[in-house]
This record gives structure tokens, sequence and C-alpha cells, in this order.
């Protein structure tokens, strides 16, 4: 005879407001029984293993079938089932009250929401259900099968059935709105999603034949020891678990088991666009079950730019994310994480060096975001920085900076080691040459990020080194030294008068360039930034450096008027190409110039 009851537990309210939060993400109620089946295998199987209990002969399964006609989902186990007083407890009462416990830790998180709604379990699946039954027996010697269902929202039956196997169903009668649940495409979807690694083959409508596969791996290979995974392997389990056919350039596998448990493979995928940086995807399991991408909270910032599985079953997950974040548990996961990203980095670059320079470009914009985020990461990386130089070989960042600069030498003048930068070899190929004929040197810094991480290794290193840009003045070794000529500089000065340029005179080693343009380092990250912060124009501070080791430019003392006029524009405009762009009203002038410079020398 069936019995009736009352849900004790105030479910009526929980209810809307389970389906308000969770709305958007309540395909996790999947999850969440197809993780309580594949637990019920588990517990059995240690009944087995103890001598409690006694192993069939069928293998441990779950069998996940979608019903597009009679409207429901249903999900089989042949764990370890239950009796009658268990469904009362287990499901009337814990499960019912766990989500009312769920529901009261939601509220009190506020906004902040708990991750991957984690310990809704069975209730969850009432977002979807209108009404639910189970069928379970018992692995117990004569347990006798039984039959529960309810709507979810005050009453249930229990009664006897006649199940003749070991282990529980799941019916789920989908509410009218929520049928495509029961359609298998959408149902395989969420498998994929969710269950992909769970311990237990997962069979999805099966036909009982040779044809059907599990849908999901139960030994994923994060899970196997390092030693005994091929390249080949972790290129396959990243195509899969991604979706991504470009191979990864470098993976970190980890794999530890105390004083916490933490696996997983980080892979640093190939970096597309050097404009911005782009997310990548870090999945976070529990024992084998997907709960989020991208939780910020335990996986450190720069790494969410990384694909990888992560799985850690001593992070708790019903809790609120703010509690979360001030967790030592999981700030010492966060660290262990990091320290093992810069281990691996500092692994290759001692051990396979031409690998990590052919990676080295892709590799360094989450190195140098990694810095900047983390200056633990800093410490343990900065021997591993490397910058490519004028002759285009790799040299660590470490080898280019100064010997300390005393606060006394400070004082006397003295300033951090100056190293020089090109940002754009082709736009500033002019001083390039002119320091490569100097036998001078520069690192290049030619992408988006490394603005950003001189300003950052200045801050880190700020007696023994300081950046310049190639253009930004002239490199002590270029100049011959003295060479300053007032009437030269009085001569340009007022040709150029009203285009905002300074102008100084200076001897240069090389006698061929008549001038370089240079503007200061200061005032360039200055309007660099304010670019960047869309503050307005740019604000240069822009200097005409006048080399009169050059014969034309000495010859303009002799010169009358409208001949100086023409020769210092000319020179200026060509300093002024080298170093950028002209805008149209330049390039104008600059023709004009041009021509009148051409009628001169052609005049018979
Ligand atoms: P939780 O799994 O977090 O304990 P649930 O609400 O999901 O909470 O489930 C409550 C209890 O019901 C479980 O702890 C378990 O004892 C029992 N249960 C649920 N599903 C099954 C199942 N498929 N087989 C056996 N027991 C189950």
């Amino acid at each position: 005879m069936a019995k009736t009851g009352n849900i004790k537990i105030s479910s009526e309210n929980m209810m809307p407001i389970i389906k308000k939060w969770l709305y958007s993400d309540k395909d996790i109620f999947l999850r969440e029984i197809v993780s309580n089946a594949s637990d019920a295998i588990t517990k059995f199987k240690k009944l087995v293993d103890l001598g409690e209990a006694q192993k069939g002969d069928d293998p441990y399964r779950i069998t996940v079938v979608a019903d597009e006609k009679a409207g429901t989902l249903t999900v089989e186990d042949n764990g370890i089932g239950m009796t009658e007083e268990e469904v009362e407890k287990y499901i009337t009462q814990i499960a019912f009250s766990g989500a009312a416990d769920f529901v009261e830790k939601y509220e009190k998180a506020g906004g902040d929401g708990i991750i991957g709604h984690f310990g809704l379990g069975f209730y969850s699946a009432y977002m979807v259900s209108e009404n639910i039954e189970i069928f379970t027996k018992s692995y117990l010697d004569n347990a006798e099968a039984v039959h529960w269902q309810s709507d979810g929202e005050s009453t249930y039956t229990i009664e006897p059935c006649d199940r003749a196997t070991r282990g529980t169903k799941i019916v789920m009668h989908l509410a009218r709105e929520e049928k495509e649940f029961s359609k298998k495409y959408e149902v395989e979807k969420l498998l994929r999603k969710y269950c992909s690694f769970m311990p237990y083959e997962i069979y999805l409508n099966p036909k009982g034949d040779k044809d059907d596969k599990p849908v999901n791996k139960t030994e994923p290979l994060y899970l196997k020891q390092p030693k005994d995974c091929t390249e080949e392997e972790y290129k396959t389990f990243y195509c899969e678990t991604f979706s991504d056919f470009n191979e990864p350039l470098f993976w970190i596998h980890l794999n530890m088991d105390y004083p916490f448990r933490l696996k997983g493979i980080l892979y640093f995928p190939k970096v597309r666009k050097q404009v911005e940086l782009e997310r990548g995807q870090v999945k976070l399991y529990c024992n084998q079950v997907y709960i989020a991408d991208n939780i910020k909270e335990v996986i450190p910032e720069f790494l969410l730019l990384l694909n990888g599985v992560l799985d850690c079953p001593d992070i708790p997950l019903n809790v609120s994310r703010s509690f979360l974040q001030n967790d030592s548990r999981v700030q010492k996961i966060a660290s262990h994480i990091t320290k093992k990203v810069a281990d691996k980095l500092g692994e290759l670059y001692k051990n396979d060096r031409e690998r990590y320079e052919n990676c080295w470009h892709d590799l360094s914009t989450f190195v140098k975001f990694g810095c900047i985020k983390d200056d633990k990461f800093y410490e343990k990386v900065k021997d591993i920085i490397i910058f490519k130089n004028l002759s285009g070989e790799y040299r660590p960042i470490e080898s280019y900076f100064g010997e300390e600069v005393t606060a006394e030498e400070s004082k006397e003048g003295k300033e951090p080691q100056a190293v020089y930068y090109v940002s754009d070899g082709d736009k500033q190929a002019q001083y390039v040459k002119m320091f490569k004929d100097a036998g001078l040197d520069a690192i290049l810094c030619d992408t988006f990020i490394d603005p950003h991480f001189l300003s950052y290794l200045e801050y880190k290193n700020p007696t023994r080194t300081r950046f310049l840009r190639i253009d930004a003045d002239v490199a002590g070794a270029l100049k011959a030294g003295g060479g300053e000529d007032k009437e030269i500089e009085e001569i340009f000065t007022s040709a150029l008068e009203g285009k905002g340029v300074k102008v100084r005179t200076e001897e240069l080693k090389d006698s061929a360039v008549p001038a370089v343009v240079n503007v200061s380092e200061f005032m360039r990250r200055m309007s660099e930034m304010n670019r960047f912060y869309q503050m307005g124009e740019e604000a240069a501070d822009v200097t005409l450096v006048v080399n009169t080791a050059c014969p034309s430019v000495r010859q303009l003392k002799d010169a009358d008027e409208e001949k100086k006029k023409i020769s210092v524009m000319q020179i200026y405009y060509l300093a002024l190409i080298a170093y950028r762009q002209l805008k149209p009203e330049e390039l104008a002038e600059f023709s004009a110039n041009q021509s009148m410079l051409l009628e001169k020398y052609l005049k018979k």
C-alpha cells in the first residue's frame, strides 16, 4: 500500500527562489543527479572492497535516457540503492532540508553566489520537473524495492515496487516549458559539459548493442602520472577538451596529493592576436565532476589566460565566493599553482633553451602579464625573462641592468643604467642603423604588453635600470662630445618657429646624418597613457638634435636667408619622417619646400 506524507520543510517557498536564482544555470540539475548516481556506485564499490557486499557481474555504469515522446529524462545507476527508510531519510528529509540549507546560504551570500551552485543536490531536479519518481533497490539482501514520487512542493508517496536489480532510477517528468531536456542532443551537450570525466561510464539512450559508446572518459589524462603521458596524448586531450585544433605551445601537468589534492593540466595556447589578451578557459573540477570555468577566486588571474583543467577536491564549493577568497587553503592552492608554473618554465629554460626561445614570443605575454599581476611570480621567473637584442639574440633582461646606483651617487646626478629599446623595427630603422653603426645595443620590445612591462621592471629595479626608447635621446656613445653651436641653433630655431620643436646642437660621430628627432621618454609615456585612457591628444616633447659634424649643417652659416629657410625645413622634415608619419598639413609643406629646393637646384 502506498504511504503518503507531508514534506516538513517549507519547500513551497523554496522553489520560486531557487528558480529565480538558478535560472541561468538550471542545467546543473543533470550534474547533480548524475553525481548522485556516481556517488552511489562509489559507495557500493567501497562496500565490495571491504567485503561487506557481493559484486554482481554487471559492470558499473550510469544510463541516461532522454525520451522526447514521454517528455521524461531518466538517470539510472547500479550503485548502492536505498531502502524505504533510506529514501524517507535521505530524499524526503536530507535532500529537501539540504536544499533549504542551500537557499539560506545562498541568500546570505547575496549576489555573491556559490561556485557552480554546488550543494543543491537532488532537489535541483525540480527546477525542470513537475514530478519526479524514484525506483530504487538497496544492495542489502532481501531489501524490498521502493517507488517514491513527489511534485516537490508539499506531498510525496512511497510504496513497494517490483524493481529487480540493485540501484536507483530517477525519472524526471519535465515541466512543460523544460521539454528540451528530453531531447537527446541537448542532454548529450550537458553530459559532455558536466560529466566528461566522471569515473563511471555514462551511456545515453543506449540501444543495448555493441555500438553503444559512453559519452565520458572515465580516466581523463590529467589523473595519470606525468611520466606515463606521451606528448601525443597531451595534444589529443587538449584538442578534445577545448575543441581547439591549434597545437598548444607547452603544458604543465600538476599532480599532487599533499598537503592538498590537486591534479590538472594547464596549456599555454598560441597567442593569436597581439593586440589584446584573449581569455582562456580553465575548467575547474571536483572529483572529476565539472564545477565551473575561470573561477578567479581559486586560479591566479593571469593563469585564466591559459586553457586547462584543474581538479581540486579540497576546495569548499558550497560556500560563498567571498568566503573562498579569504580561505587560507584556497590561497595556498592558488600560490602553489603559480609556483608550479614558474618552476616548469624554469625547467624548460634550463633544459631546452631552444624550445623555450621558440615559444617565447607567445609565452612571454603570459609571463609578463603574470609578473605585473603577481610580484611573487616575478621573483620566481625574473632570471628567465629574455629579450631579443639588435643582433637577434635572446638575452636575460637582468644582464642589461647596471650596478645599483646608491643614494649618494644619485645625489651626485648618477642615473641608473639606461637600456634602449626598439618598439617598432621598421619605424625606428634610422635610429637602429645609427645604433648598429656605433656598435650599440638595444632590446626589441614590440608586443603590446611591453610598455607596461618595462614600467614594471623599472618599478621593481629603480636603482638599476631605466628604459629609453631608441629615439628618446642621443645615446652617449653616439656623440663625439661637444659641438654646441649657438649660431646654428639660432638659424634652426627661427626657421622652425611655431612648430613647437626644441632645437639642440651636438656633434655626433656619424657626420652623414644632419639631424635626428628625439622625443622625451617621460612625455611620450604620458601621452601614450593619455591615449590609452582616451584623455586627449598627444602632447609630445620633441627636440630636433642638429648634428654640427654634418658638412651641410655647417654650410648653412654662409647661406642667404631663403636658402637657410628651405634647407632647415628640408632637414627638419627628413628627421621627422624618420621618426613618424607626417600629418597632411606637414606633408603639404614638405612637398612645397621640396619643389622650391628642386627649383633652386636646377636653376641655371
Ligand atoms: P548530497 O548528494 O549532497 O548528499 P542530495 O540532495 O543530492 O545531497 O542527496 C541526498 C542523499 O540522497 C544523498 O546523500 C544520498 O544518500 C541519497 N541519494 C541521492 N541519489 C541517490 C542515488 N542515485 N542512489 C543512492 N542514494 C542516493
